[in-house]
């Protein structure tokens, strides 16, 4: 668990989230502390080199980074979970929101 700046700072490069994800499916541990299964209901806010940041499905309050671990690309392998953030006040809700919309702008 990181600070929500730490945590935007670790993903790094942020890009608009175009990866076909239909097909990794699979749990993935969840900054709030529980696994959900990763499918079409979770929210991406943005992508970056072979990882994704997600919003929790049951508290939008968390956020989680998670690599997607694949053989040759080809053969998913499943979900790591990076870092975790647990957004606190407007502030974090907003700064969140911002990166959202930056991605999805350039
Ligand atoms: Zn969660």
């Amino acid at each position: 668990m990181m600070n929500f700046e730490s945590f935007a700072d670790d993903f790094g490069r942020a890009a608009k989230p175009v990866m076909n994800m239909s097909i990794y499916r699979g749990s993935f541990q969840c900054a709030c502390g529980q696994s959900h299964w990763f499918d079409e209901e979770i929210d991406i806010i943005c992508e970056g080199l072979m990882k994704i940041m997600v919003v929790c499905p049951n508290d939008p309050t968390f956020l989680t980074s998670l690599k997607i671990k694949t053989f040759m690309v080809f053969k998913f392998k499943g979900f790591v979970s990076l870092a975790g953030t647990h957004l606190k006040g407007e502030e974090d809700m907003i700064a969140a929101q911002t990166i959202r919309s930056l991605v999805r702008m350039a």
